[in-house]
């Protein structure tokens, strides 16, 4: 949050071409750190406590994206319920006993915040009082060399020009949460707000390339987006 803020006084001050080339390498570099550093913590910490059965400090031997698109999907709905008053259904499709060896905490990180982005999507699109809000699809493969998860939403996609913008960490579509908001850090998921810092997608794109994986969103304007 304090990174956030720091990023939205940069934009009120400066406008929105503030985000020079080299304060984003900046902020790829400060969070791709933090990232490691937080894991090595974490895994010194965790290997000195009592294990958890089928984990090795904080990594996981048999991660389950289902479980944990499950999990992420009631923090999501919360906020999205919080927010407009409705929240689509999400279902989870594909391989379901699927699990590999991964650090849970990651990757409930990066489908919280691409559920959260379709979901707001799809409310924007139809409106909160659309009886039938289409269904956010997650469908989950496991092939010889990739474990992929694909987020579908029908929200009417991004449009073409903007695809190159929603990695910046100061691309937003919504509106800024207020300063004295982040000003009290997150307690969990539920304390932060839906959408309105910028930052959910290039951060999410940064823990999956952490281990060595990747973050794709193609977008069908006038239909939808599949985040890969
Ligand atoms: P936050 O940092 O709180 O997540 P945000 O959602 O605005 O704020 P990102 O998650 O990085 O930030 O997304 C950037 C922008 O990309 C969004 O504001 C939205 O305009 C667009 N976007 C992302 N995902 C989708 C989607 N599934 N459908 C339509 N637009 C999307
Ligand atoms: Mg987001």
């Amino acid at each position: 949050p304090l990174m956030a803020k720091g990023i939205l006084e940069l934009k009120s001050t400066q406008g929105p071409d503030a985000l020079r080339p080299e304060i984003h390498e900046f902020l790829d570099r400060f969070f791709l750190s933090r990232i490691g550093i937080r894991m090595l913590i974490g895994q010194h910490i965790a290997l000195h406590e009592e294990p958890m059965p089928g984990f090795v400090g904080l990594i996981c031997e048999k991660c389950s994206p289902a479980r944990i698109a499950r999990e992420a999907v009631v923090s999501a709905r919360y906020l999205c319920l919080l927010r407009y008053g409705a929240a689509p259904e999400v279902g989870v499709f594909g391989t379901a006993d699927l699990a590999f060896t991964y650090v849970p905490s990651h990757l409930h990180h990066m489908l919280f915040e691409l559920l959260k982005n379709s979901m707001r999507a799809v409310v924007e699109l139809h409106g909160p009082g659309c009886e039938a809000l289409p269904m956010i699809r997650v469908d989950l493969a496991e092939g010889e060399e990739d474990v992929t998860i694909k987020i579908s939403d029908e929200g009417g996609g991004i449009p073409r020009s903007d695809i190159p913008r929603i990695w910046s960490y100061l691309y937003t579509t919504a509106e800024p949460p207020s300063l004295e908001h982040l000003d009290s850090p997150y307690k969990s998921d539920f304390y932060a707000p839906l959408a309105g810092l910028g930052t959910g997608l290039p951060i999410s794109r940064l823990y999956a390339r952490y281990f060595g994986g990747d973050l794709q969103v193609i977008a069908m304007e006038g239909y939808g987006t599949d985040a890969y």
